[in-house]
Protein backbone atom coordinates (compact mmCIF):
# COMPACT_ATOMS: atom_id res chain seq x y z
CA UNK A 1 0.00 0.00 0.00
CA UNK A 2 1.32 3.89 -0.70
CA UNK A 3 2.89 5.29 2.20
CA UNK A 4 0.85 8.87 1.37
CA UNK A 5 -2.46 7.01 1.18
CA UNK A 6 -1.95 5.33 4.68
CA UNK A 7 -0.84 8.28 6.48
CA UNK A 8 -3.89 9.66 5.49
CA UNK A 9 -5.72 6.72 6.32
CA UNK A 10 -4.47 7.02 9.29
CA UNK A 11 -5.11 10.75 10.11
CA UNK A 12 -8.66 9.97 9.64
CA UNK A 13 -9.07 7.53 11.36
CA UNK A 14 -7.34 10.01 14.53
CA UNK A 15 -10.08 12.59 13.09
CA UNK A 16 -12.92 10.52 13.71
CA UNK A 17 -11.06 9.14 17.28
CA UNK A 18 -10.69 13.00 18.49
CA UNK A 19 -14.50 13.44 17.42
CA UNK A 20 -15.53 10.83 19.59
CA UNK A 21 -16.34 11.08 23.40
CA UNK A 22 -13.63 8.71 25.97
CA UNK A 23 -14.17 5.05 26.40
CA UNK A 24 -15.47 5.05 30.40
CA UNK A 25 -13.49 3.08 33.49
CA UNK A 26 -14.00 -0.31 33.72
CA UNK A 27 -16.05 -1.63 36.27
CA UNK A 28 -15.03 -4.20 38.39
CA UNK A 29 -18.07 -5.59 39.30
CA UNK A 30 -21.76 -5.00 38.88
CA UNK A 31 -23.44 -3.06 41.34
CA UNK A 32 -27.56 -2.64 41.61
CA UNK A 33 -26.84 0.84 43.11
CA UNK A 34 -29.98 3.09 40.81
CA UNK A 35 -27.18 6.20 40.07
CA UNK A 36 -27.26 7.85 36.67
CA UNK A 37 -23.82 6.59 35.97
CA UNK A 38 -24.37 3.07 36.81
CA UNK A 39 -24.69 1.33 33.46
CA UNK A 40 -25.83 -1.92 35.24
CA UNK A 41 -28.40 -0.71 37.21
CA UNK A 42 -31.50 -1.40 35.10
CA UNK A 43 -30.07 -4.83 34.31
CA UNK A 44 -29.33 -5.85 37.87
CA UNK A 45 -32.69 -5.06 38.57
CA UNK A 46 -33.98 -7.84 36.77
CA UNK A 47 -32.60 -9.66 40.21
CA UNK A 48 -34.82 -7.32 42.30
CA UNK A 49 -37.72 -8.11 40.01
CA UNK A 50 -37.54 -11.90 40.97
CA UNK A 51 -37.06 -12.69 36.98
CA UNK A 52 -33.01 -13.49 37.04
CA UNK A 53 -31.38 -15.00 40.20
CA UNK A 54 -28.16 -13.71 39.38
CA UNK A 55 -27.49 -11.35 36.82
CA UNK A 56 -23.67 -10.97 37.27
CA UNK A 57 -22.69 -14.69 36.35
CA UNK A 58 -23.39 -12.92 32.80
CA UNK A 59 -19.64 -12.09 33.60
CA UNK A 60 -18.86 -15.76 33.42
CA UNK A 61 -20.18 -16.21 29.61
CA UNK A 62 -18.66 -15.84 26.53
CA UNK A 63 -20.41 -16.16 23.23
CA UNK A 64 -19.11 -16.47 19.85
CA UNK A 65 -20.97 -14.66 16.91
CA UNK A 66 -20.75 -15.91 13.39
CA UNK A 67 -21.49 -13.69 10.75
CA UNK A 68 -21.40 -9.65 11.66
CA UNK A 69 -24.31 -8.60 9.37
CA UNK A 70 -27.73 -7.23 9.91
CA UNK A 71 -28.81 -9.56 12.70
CA UNK A 72 -24.98 -10.61 14.12
CA UNK A 73 -23.82 -7.22 14.83
CA UNK A 74 -27.29 -5.64 16.57
CA UNK A 75 -27.06 -9.26 18.75
CA UNK A 76 -23.52 -8.05 19.27
CA UNK A 77 -24.80 -5.08 20.01
CA UNK A 78 -27.45 -6.76 22.37
CA UNK A 79 -24.90 -8.90 24.49
CA UNK A 80 -22.63 -6.26 24.93
CA UNK A 81 -25.17 -3.97 26.43
CA UNK A 82 -25.67 -6.68 29.32
CA UNK A 83 -22.23 -7.24 29.91
CA UNK A 84 -21.75 -10.61 28.35
CA UNK A 85 -18.06 -11.89 29.62
CA UNK A 86 -16.56 -12.42 26.40
CA UNK A 87 -17.95 -12.15 22.48
CA UNK A 88 -15.90 -13.79 19.77
CA UNK A 89 -16.60 -12.41 15.97
CA UNK A 90 -16.33 -14.47 12.74
CA UNK A 91 -16.60 -12.29 9.35
CA UNK A 92 -15.08 -11.72 6.60
CA UNK A 93 -16.97 -9.39 5.04
CA UNK A 94 -16.21 -5.26 4.43
CA UNK A 95 -18.81 -2.66 5.68
CA UNK A 96 -20.16 -0.90 3.06
CA UNK A 97 -22.85 1.97 2.12
CA UNK A 98 -24.87 -0.86 0.68
CA UNK A 99 -24.86 -2.35 4.45
CA UNK A 100 -26.52 1.37 5.89
CA UNK A 101 -30.07 0.16 5.35
CA UNK A 102 -29.48 -1.77 8.63
CA UNK A 103 -28.61 -1.03 12.39
CA UNK A 104 -25.09 -0.40 13.53
CA UNK A 105 -22.61 0.21 11.33
CA UNK A 106 -21.93 3.68 9.88
CA UNK A 107 -20.87 5.53 6.52
CA UNK A 108 -17.42 6.46 7.82
CA UNK A 109 -17.03 2.95 8.92
CA UNK A 110 -16.92 1.97 4.65
CA UNK A 111 -14.13 -0.11 3.28
CA UNK A 112 -13.23 -1.49 7.67
CA UNK A 113 -13.40 -5.27 7.79
CA UNK A 114 -17.00 -6.03 9.56
CA UNK A 115 -14.87 -7.15 13.09
CA UNK A 116 -12.98 -4.56 13.43
CA UNK A 117 -15.38 -1.91 12.96
CA UNK A 118 -17.89 -3.67 15.26
CA UNK A 119 -15.11 -4.10 17.83
CA UNK A 120 -14.49 -0.65 17.67
CA UNK A 121 -17.63 0.24 18.26
CA UNK A 122 -18.85 -2.18 21.06
CA UNK A 123 -15.71 -1.52 23.18
CA UNK A 124 -16.66 1.75 23.22
CA UNK A 125 -19.88 0.95 24.24
CA UNK A 126 -18.75 -1.47 27.08
CA UNK A 127 -15.05 -1.86 27.63
CA UNK A 128 -16.23 -4.58 30.41
CA UNK A 129 -16.22 -6.89 27.76
CA UNK A 130 -13.62 -8.94 26.23
CA UNK A 131 -13.37 -8.94 22.48
CA UNK A 132 -11.61 -11.58 20.07
CA UNK A 133 -12.03 -10.94 16.22
CA UNK A 134 -11.28 -13.07 13.20
CA UNK A 135 -11.76 -11.81 9.94
CA UNK A 136 -11.86 -14.87 7.81
CA UNK A 137 -14.35 -17.66 6.20
CA UNK A 138 -15.01 -20.35 8.18
CA UNK A 139 -16.01 -22.74 5.37
CA UNK A 140 -12.39 -22.99 4.26
CA UNK A 141 -10.15 -25.62 5.11
CA UNK A 142 -7.32 -23.46 6.43
CA UNK A 143 -9.63 -21.94 8.44
CA UNK A 144 -12.37 -24.25 9.78
CA UNK A 145 -9.40 -25.99 12.38
CA UNK A 146 -8.85 -22.23 13.61
CA UNK A 147 -12.84 -22.17 14.31
CA UNK A 148 -13.19 -25.72 16.09
CA UNK A 149 -10.39 -24.14 18.21
CA UNK A 150 -12.32 -20.91 18.83
CA UNK A 151 -14.99 -22.79 20.25
CA UNK A 152 -13.41 -25.16 22.56
CA UNK A 153 -10.53 -22.82 23.75
CA UNK A 154 -12.11 -19.25 23.61
CA UNK A 155 -13.97 -19.40 26.76
CA UNK A 156 -12.68 -17.19 29.50
CA UNK A 157 -10.00 -19.16 31.09
CA UNK A 158 -9.46 -21.55 28.15
CA UNK A 159 -12.67 -23.03 28.14
CA UNK A 160 -15.19 -23.99 25.62
CA UNK A 161 -17.22 -21.15 25.05
CA UNK A 162 -20.83 -21.26 26.39
CA UNK A 163 -22.60 -20.38 22.91
CA UNK A 164 -22.45 -19.83 19.16
CA UNK A 165 -24.81 -18.00 17.80
CA UNK A 166 -25.04 -18.15 13.46
CA UNK A 167 -26.11 -15.03 11.76
CA UNK A 168 -24.75 -16.12 8.37
CA UNK A 169 -26.58 -15.50 5.48
CA UNK A 170 -25.74 -19.28 3.28
CA UNK A 171 -25.95 -22.43 3.32
CA UNK A 172 -22.51 -23.52 3.24
CA UNK A 173 -21.83 -21.47 6.45
CA UNK A 174 -24.88 -22.72 8.64
CA UNK A 175 -23.65 -26.46 7.39
CA UNK A 176 -19.64 -25.27 8.54
CA UNK A 177 -20.95 -23.80 12.17
CA UNK A 178 -23.66 -27.14 12.27
CA UNK A 179 -20.64 -29.67 11.75
CA UNK A 180 -17.76 -27.50 14.38
CA UNK A 181 -20.97 -28.06 16.73
CA UNK A 182 -22.27 -31.55 15.99
CA UNK A 183 -18.34 -32.53 16.42
CA UNK A 184 -17.40 -30.95 19.73
CA UNK A 185 -21.32 -31.17 21.27
CA UNK A 186 -21.34 -27.42 21.07
CA UNK A 187 -25.26 -25.91 21.91
CA UNK A 188 -25.86 -23.50 19.16
CA UNK A 189 -28.41 -21.13 17.42
CA UNK A 190 -29.00 -21.11 13.93
CA UNK A 191 -30.77 -18.05 13.00
CA UNK A 192 -31.78 -16.40 9.40
CA UNK A 193 -34.15 -14.07 7.36
CA UNK A 194 -35.89 -14.73 4.22
CA UNK A 195 -34.33 -12.72 0.74
CA UNK A 196 -37.94 -11.69 1.03
CA UNK A 197 -37.08 -9.35 4.31
CA UNK A 198 -40.40 -10.16 5.61
CA UNK A 199 -39.77 -13.84 7.92
CA UNK A 200 -37.03 -15.33 9.94
CA UNK A 201 -36.67 -17.35 12.65
CA UNK A 202 -34.13 -18.47 15.52
CA UNK A 203 -33.73 -22.35 16.25
CA UNK A 204 -32.08 -23.69 19.32
CA UNK A 205 -29.83 -26.53 18.35
CA UNK A 206 -28.55 -29.13 21.09
CA UNK A 207 -26.51 -31.53 19.49
CA UNK A 208 -28.03 -35.02 19.92
CA UNK A 209 -30.94 -33.97 21.95
CA UNK A 210 -33.10 -31.70 18.97
CA UNK A 211 -32.00 -32.03 15.18
CA UNK A 212 -29.25 -30.50 13.97
CA UNK A 213 -28.86 -27.97 11.03
CA UNK A 214 -28.29 -31.44 8.92
CA UNK A 215 -30.92 -33.87 10.12
CA UNK A 216 -33.25 -31.09 8.52
CA UNK A 217 -31.64 -29.35 5.57
CA UNK A 218 -34.29 -27.20 3.26
CA UNK A 219 -35.54 -28.81 0.89
CA UNK A 220 -33.67 -27.45 -2.18
CA UNK A 221 -29.80 -26.51 -1.98
CA UNK A 222 -26.63 -26.85 -4.19
CA UNK A 223 -24.74 -29.57 -5.01
CA UNK A 224 -21.43 -30.31 -4.68
CA UNK A 225 -20.91 -29.70 -8.35
CA UNK A 226 -22.22 -25.90 -8.02
CA UNK A 227 -21.11 -23.28 -6.40
CA UNK A 228 -23.91 -21.56 -4.24
CA UNK A 229 -22.58 -17.87 -4.81
CA UNK A 230 -22.97 -18.44 -8.90
CA UNK A 231 -26.63 -18.67 -8.07
CA UNK A 232 -26.46 -15.02 -7.11
CA UNK A 233 -27.77 -12.91 -10.33
CA UNK A 234 -25.82 -10.11 -11.46
CA UNK A 235 -27.83 -6.82 -9.87
CA UNK A 236 -30.09 -8.76 -7.92
CA UNK A 237 -29.77 -9.07 -3.98
CA UNK A 238 -31.34 -10.03 -1.45
CA UNK A 239 -34.11 -7.92 0.02
CA UNK A 240 -33.81 -6.58 4.18
CA UNK A 241 -35.17 -4.61 6.24
CA UNK A 242 -33.94 -3.13 9.66
CA UNK A 243 -36.81 -4.06 11.30
CA UNK A 244 -36.90 -7.98 10.47
CA UNK A 245 -33.22 -8.23 11.05
CA UNK A 246 -33.78 -6.12 14.37
CA UNK A 247 -36.69 -8.35 15.03
CA UNK A 248 -34.88 -11.89 15.02
CA UNK A 249 -31.79 -10.33 16.92
CA UNK A 250 -34.11 -9.53 19.48
CA UNK A 251 -35.21 -12.86 19.69
CA UNK A 252 -31.85 -14.63 19.19
CA UNK A 253 -30.76 -12.70 22.29
CA UNK A 254 -33.17 -13.01 24.55
CA UNK A 255 -33.25 -16.70 24.12
CA UNK A 256 -29.10 -16.59 24.30
CA UNK A 257 -30.39 -14.74 27.89
CA UNK A 258 -32.55 -17.26 28.92
CA UNK A 259 -30.54 -20.19 28.29
CA UNK A 260 -27.28 -18.41 29.97
CA UNK A 261 -28.76 -17.04 33.03
CA UNK A 262 -31.62 -19.60 33.37
CA UNK A 263 -34.97 -17.84 33.64
CA UNK A 264 -38.10 -18.58 31.19
CA UNK A 265 -38.15 -20.79 28.47
CA UNK A 266 -35.93 -21.24 25.70
CA UNK A 267 -37.62 -21.72 22.52
CA UNK A 268 -36.50 -24.19 20.03
CA UNK A 269 -37.91 -22.66 17.22
CA UNK A 270 -39.23 -19.17 16.98
CA UNK A 271 -40.72 -18.41 13.66
CA UNK A 272 -41.72 -14.99 12.69
CA UNK A 273 -43.70 -14.21 9.37
CA UNK A 274 -43.78 -9.53 9.29
CA UNK A 275 -47.25 -9.89 6.66
CA UNK A 276 -49.07 -11.57 9.37
CA UNK A 277 -47.34 -10.79 12.79
CA UNK A 278 -47.38 -14.70 13.03
CA UNK A 279 -44.99 -16.15 15.21
CA UNK A 280 -44.69 -20.16 14.95
CA UNK A 281 -42.64 -22.06 17.30
CA UNK A 282 -41.99 -26.25 17.19
CA UNK A 283 -39.49 -28.35 18.35
CA UNK A 284 -37.52 -30.92 16.37
CA UNK A 285 -36.11 -34.27 17.17
CA UNK A 286 -32.75 -35.25 15.97
CA UNK A 287 -32.55 -37.82 12.38
CA UNK A 288 -31.57 -40.95 12.79
CA UNK A 289 -30.46 -40.95 9.23
CA UNK A 290 -28.79 -37.70 9.78
CA UNK A 291 -25.44 -37.42 7.33
CA UNK A 292 -23.44 -36.10 9.95
CA UNK A 293 -21.82 -38.61 11.73
CA UNK A 294 -21.06 -36.69 14.87
CA UNK A 295 -24.70 -36.00 14.95
CA UNK A 296 -25.21 -39.69 14.68
CA UNK A 297 -22.65 -39.84 17.35
CA UNK A 298 -24.28 -37.26 19.81
CA UNK A 299 -27.30 -38.87 19.58
CA UNK A 300 -26.23 -42.48 20.67
CA UNK A 301 -24.76 -40.18 23.85
CA UNK A 302 -27.74 -38.95 24.25
CA UNK A 303 -29.88 -42.42 24.70
CA UNK A 304 -27.15 -43.74 26.76
CA UNK A 305 -27.52 -40.92 29.25
CA UNK A 306 -31.33 -41.25 29.32
CA UNK A 307 -31.14 -44.95 29.31
CA UNK A 308 -28.91 -44.08 32.35
CA UNK A 309 -31.02 -41.61 33.94
CA UNK A 310 -34.20 -43.98 33.58
CA UNK A 311 -32.51 -46.44 35.54
CA UNK A 312 -31.38 -44.16 38.41
CA UNK A 313 -35.04 -43.07 38.22
CA UNK A 314 -36.24 -46.73 38.63
CA UNK A 315 -33.82 -47.55 41.65
CA UNK A 316 -35.30 -44.44 43.35
CA UNK A 317 -38.61 -44.99 43.24
CA UNK A 318 -38.64 -47.96 45.24
CA UNK A 319 -37.35 -46.02 47.72
CA UNK A 320 -40.06 -43.00 47.24
CA UNK A 321 -42.98 -45.43 47.16
CA UNK A 322 -43.69 -44.89 51.00
CA UNK A 323 -44.67 -41.26 50.09
CA UNK A 324 -46.06 -41.84 47.15
CA UNK A 325 -48.83 -43.77 49.09
CA UNK A 326 -49.67 -40.88 51.11
CA UNK A 327 -50.65 -38.33 47.52
CA UNK A 328 -54.38 -37.97 47.50
CA UNK A 329 -54.40 -36.48 43.55
CA UNK A 330 -52.07 -39.29 41.86
CA UNK A 331 -53.29 -37.55 38.53
CA UNK A 332 -53.21 -34.37 38.14
CA UNK A 333 -54.64 -33.14 34.94
CA UNK A 334 -54.55 -29.43 35.13
CA UNK A 335 -50.76 -29.13 36.90
CA UNK A 336 -52.26 -27.74 40.27
CA UNK A 337 -49.82 -27.40 42.63
CA UNK A 338 -49.77 -26.04 45.92
CA UNK A 339 -47.66 -22.96 46.67
CA UNK A 340 -46.20 -21.60 49.57
CA UNK A 341 -48.39 -18.78 51.17
CA UNK A 342 -45.95 -16.61 51.84
CA UNK A 343 -44.57 -16.66 48.72
CA UNK A 344 -45.06 -13.33 46.78
CA UNK A 345 -48.03 -13.69 44.64
CA UNK A 346 -48.99 -10.80 41.76
CA UNK A 347 -52.49 -11.55 43.33
CA UNK A 348 -51.63 -12.16 46.46
CA UNK A 349 -52.16 -10.65 50.41
CA UNK A 350 -48.61 -9.70 50.45
CA UNK A 351 -48.00 -7.91 47.24
CA UNK A 352 -51.44 -6.36 47.55
CA UNK A 353 -50.31 -4.91 51.37
CA UNK A 354 -47.44 -3.68 49.98
CA UNK A 355 -48.86 -2.16 46.96
CA UNK A 356 -51.09 -0.50 49.46
CA UNK A 357 -48.90 0.74 52.01
CA UNK A 358 -46.74 2.37 48.69
CA UNK A 359 -50.10 4.01 47.69
CA UNK A 360 -50.65 2.17 43.98
CA UNK A 361 -52.90 0.12 43.33
CA UNK A 362 -53.76 -2.41 40.36
CA UNK A 363 -55.89 -0.57 37.51
CA UNK A 364 -57.83 -4.04 36.99
CA UNK A 365 -58.46 -6.66 39.25
CA UNK A 366 -59.36 -9.88 37.92
CA UNK A 367 -62.85 -10.96 39.50
CA UNK A 368 -62.30 -14.30 41.80
CA UNK A 369 -62.66 -17.38 40.16
CA UNK A 370 -61.85 -15.89 36.71
CA UNK A 371 -58.85 -18.48 35.97
CA UNK A 372 -59.79 -21.18 37.79
CA UNK A 373 -61.28 -22.99 34.30
CA UNK A 374 -58.18 -22.20 32.46
CA UNK A 375 -56.22 -25.27 31.50
CA UNK A 376 -52.45 -25.25 32.58
CA UNK A 377 -50.01 -22.82 30.49
CA UNK A 378 -49.08 -25.31 27.10
CA UNK A 379 -45.31 -26.44 27.58
CA UNK A 380 -44.50 -26.62 24.39
CA UNK A 381 -46.54 -26.33 20.91
CA UNK A 382 -44.96 -29.27 19.04
CA UNK A 383 -45.82 -28.04 15.48
CA UNK A 384 -47.01 -25.23 13.77
CA UNK A 385 -50.32 -26.84 13.02
CA UNK A 386 -51.29 -26.93 16.03
CA UNK A 387 -50.07 -23.28 16.50
CA UNK A 388 -52.42 -22.26 14.16
CA UNK A 389 -55.43 -24.12 16.05
CA UNK A 390 -54.42 -22.49 19.07
CA UNK A 391 -54.93 -19.05 17.37
CA UNK A 392 -58.52 -20.21 16.84
CA UNK A 393 -59.52 -21.64 19.98
CA UNK A 394 -61.63 -19.75 22.01
CA UNK A 395 -60.17 -18.69 25.00
CA UNK A 396 -60.94 -18.89 28.69
CA UNK A 397 -62.39 -15.36 29.83
CA UNK A 398 -64.62 -13.67 32.23
CA UNK A 399 -67.49 -13.32 29.66
CA UNK A 400 -70.72 -15.25 31.31
CA UNK A 401 -71.75 -18.39 30.13
CA UNK A 402 -75.07 -17.49 27.89
CA UNK A 403 -74.59 -21.04 26.09
CA UNK A 404 -78.28 -21.66 27.10
CA UNK A 405 -79.51 -18.96 24.77
CA UNK A 406 -80.08 -19.45 21.27
CA UNK A 407 -78.66 -17.33 18.35
CA UNK A 408 -81.68 -16.32 17.39
CA UNK A 409 -82.22 -14.79 20.98
CA UNK A 410 -79.26 -13.58 21.20
CA UNK A 411 -79.69 -11.72 17.34
CA UNK A 412 -82.98 -10.11 18.92
CA UNK A 413 -81.36 -9.12 21.96
CA UNK A 414 -78.91 -6.99 19.57
CA UNK A 415 -81.28 -6.00 17.36
CA UNK A 416 -83.72 -4.23 20.28
CA UNK A 417 -80.30 -2.36 21.29
ZN1 LIG B 1 -28.16 -34.22 12.46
Amino acid sequence: MDLHQRIKELEMELEILKAQPTVRELIPTMSAEVKDSNPYSRLMALQKMGIVKDYQRIRDFTVIVVGVGGVGSVASEMLTRCGIGKLILFDYDKVELANMNRLFFQPHQSGQSKVEAAVETLRKINPDVQFEHYNFDITTIDNFPQFLNAIRTGGLNGSAVDLVLSCVDNFEARMTVNMACNELGQNWFESGVSEQAVSGHIQFIKPGVSACFGCAPPLLVADDSLDEKSLKKPGVCAASLPTTMAVVAGFLVQNTLKFLLGFGQVSDYLGYNALSDFFPTMSLKPNPHCEDSHCLKRQAEEQAKQKLLQETQCANSKETEKEEEVVVHASNEWGIELVDETSPDLNGDSCSDHMAKSGLKYAYMAAPGTYESQPPESSKVDSIEQENNSTTQAPSNPVPDNSDESLDDLMSQLKAL
